[in-house]
C-alpha cells in the first residue's frame, strides 16, 4: 500500500488539484493530517473531496473552530473572519462530517500515526528542535505524520539526538523515530509557494516530499469574491 500524505489543504481546490495530478498514478490510498478548511475559498469541494476520497482523516484546529468546537479567541483577526466565513458557507451535511473528525494519533494500517499538530496535544506546534523532541517523546509509533506548522520537513531521532530530514527522499530506517511534516497543500508557510505534499511507501520504506506549481492567481481571486481578506491570497504567492 503506498500513500499520499496530505496536510493542512485549507479550503484550497487549485492546490489541491495540482497534488493529484502530480502524485496520479503513485499512490493506493489517501491521509489527510487535518485542516481541510480554514482561510481557502473552497471549503465544500475539500471537505467533499475529504470525505469521499481520504481513507483517514483526522481533525485540525480549523477544522474544530469551523464546526463550533472550542474558543475562536484563540485565533488570530483574520483567521477569526476565515473561520466564520467558513462555517457560514459549509453546507450541513459537511459541517457534520467536520464536527465527526476524529483527534489524533490515528494509527494507519497498525504501523504509523497521522497526527495535527504533535503526539503530545492536537493544537501544539513541532517548529524547532526543542519541540520535535518533545513530541518523539510522546509519539506511539517509530513514524508520525503530523502538521499544523505549514511547513514542509521534520525530523528522524537517533536516540536522544534529531537530525532533520528535509532532502527530497528519504529512508525510514527500522529502529529509528521519524517526525514528517508533508507540507501544507493549501498555504505553505516555508517561502515556497508551490503546494506540499509527501509520498510514503512502507515496502520500500521511502518517504518522498513533493511541491507541485498551482494557479495561485485563480485562488486568490476567488478569495477576493467571497469577501475572505485579502491577505490570505496575497500571502499565497509568498508561501509565508
Ligand atoms: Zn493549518
Amino acid at each position: 500500500m503506498r500513500y499520499l500524505i496530505l496536510s493542512d489543504i485549507h479550503g484550497n481546490l487549485e492546490g489541491l488539484e495540482a497534488v493529484l495530478a502530480d502524485a496520479d498514478g503513485q499512490y493506493d490510498e489517501i491521509l489527510n493530517c487535518g485542516d481541510a478548511v480554514g482561510y481557502g475559498p473552497d471549503p465544500n469541494a475539500v471537505v467533499a473531496f475529504c470525505r469521499d476520497r481520504c481513507a483517514v482523516s483526522i481533525r485540525g484546529n480549523h477544522d474544530k473552530a469551523s464546526a463550533g468546537i472550542g474558543d475562536p479567541e484563540w485565533f488570530n483577526p483574520v483567521a477569526q473572519a476565515s473561520i466564520m466565513w467558513t462555517t457560514e458557507k459549509l453546507t450541513q451535511q459537511n459541517l457534520d462530517w467536520v464536527r465527526a473528525l476524529p483527534s489524533g494519533p490515528v494509527c494507519v494500517g497498525g504501523f504509523f500515526d497521522l497526527v495535527h499538530g504533535s503526539p503530545a496535544d492536537e493544537d501544539e506546534y513541532i517548529l524547532d528542535g526543542e519541540s520535535a523532541m518533545a513530541a518523539a517523546s510522546c509519539a506511539t509509533s517509530n513514524l508520525t505524520f503530523f502538521g499544523h506548522t505549514h511547513i514542509q520537513g521534520g525530523w528522524e531521532i537517533v536516540r536522544q539526538s534529531l537530525r532533520p530530514v528535509r532532502n527530497d527522499r528519504f529512508s525510514v530506517e527500522r529502529d529509528l523515530g521519524y517526525l514528517v511534516n508533508p507540507g501544507s497543500v493549501g498555504q505553505p508557510r516555508d517561502g515556497d509557494a508551490r503546494a506540499g505534499y509527501a509520498l510514503y511507501d512502507p515496502e520500500e520504506r521511502q518517504v518522498e516530499y513533493r511541491r507541485v506549481s498551482y494557479d495561485v492567481q485563480k485562488t486568490h481571486r476567488k478569495i477576493l469574491e467571497a469577501g475572505l481578506p485579502e491577505v490570505l491570497g496575497l500571502r499565497l504567492y509568498r508561501g509565508r
